[in-house]
């Protein structure tokens, strides 16, 4: 339902947090952060409003300048803490909104060749593809989009990866996902109401674009992976 991604010089849970605050409003069942330090990513899920999720938190701390968050609202499998995103294949980690309409066969495939699932969400099986493209020697943009030409359905994605620290991957197909960025950072949202506390310079990707965001970059593809050009809007409006 919502999602946040930042790469940056500060850290990231207090900025994921505030994101996912502006997009409370659209209802969701669970929340959740992934937090890269490192290499190592660490994944914190809660059931029901983001207050659990904040207390969980603030009892056990996550430090790192990489991250992804979620709202959910389920569409595939019960809300739960096993059901919230981010979801995790190896060192692959994402957050998804919109549905994978051929998840099941997908999920027989990807079982035969032996990945296990730890959820009943049709959104674990684009974690899974993608390790399995990073397995097969590709980086994490190549797997994304391989990942991407595999499912049919709906699509907001961020992604990062233990192979690649400091990028983050975001994806979109029938689902809204926009990149904002500063000099020092970069975000990522489903609604751009979750980046303007920290910027006003933001992009929005259009259907089959893939962006790679690191703190001082951004590249824009599209599913194919040729680079694309897409202007940047100045929001004047305050939220
Ligand atoms: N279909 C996914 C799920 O049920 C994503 C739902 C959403 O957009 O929040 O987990």
């Amino acid at each position: 339902c919502g999602i946040v991604g930042y790469v940056g010089h500060q850290e990231a849970v207090p900025i994921l947090i505030g994101g996912l605050a502006k997009l409370e409003y659209r209802g969701y069942d669970s929340a959740g952060v992934a937090i890269q330090q490192g290499q190592k990513i660490t994944v914190r899920r809660s059931v029901g409003k983001l207050v659990n999720l904040q207390k969980s938190l603030q009892e056990k701390e996550l430090s790192g300048m990489v991250g992804i968050g979620h709202t959910r609202w389920a569409t595939h499998g019960k809300p739960s803490e096993q059901n919230a995103h981010p979801h995790r294949s190896k060192g692959c980690v994402l957050v998804h909104n919109g549905i994978i309409e051929n998840y099941q066969p997908l999920k027989q495939q990807l079982e035969k060749e032996g990945y296990k699932f730890h959820s009943e969400t049709d959104t674990e099986v684009v974690a899974h593809l993608i390790d399995k493209y990073l397995q097969a020697g590709q980086g994490l943009a190549d797997a994304v989009r391989s990942a991407t030409r595999d499912v049919r359905g709906s699509y907001a994605l961020a992604v990062i990866s233990e192979k690649e620290p400091g990028t983050l991957v975001a994806a979109r197909s029938g689902c809204p996902l926009v990149v904002g960025r500063t000099k020092q950072a970069s975000f990522v949202a489903s609604d751009v109401m979750a980046m303007l506390a920290h910027t006003r310079d933001v992009t929005y990707l259009e259907e089959g674009d893939v962006a790679v965001v690191t703190q001082h970059e951004m590249h824009l593809t599209n599913a194919d992976g040729q680079p694309v050009s897409r202007k940047v809007t100045k929001i004047t409006w305050d939220a």
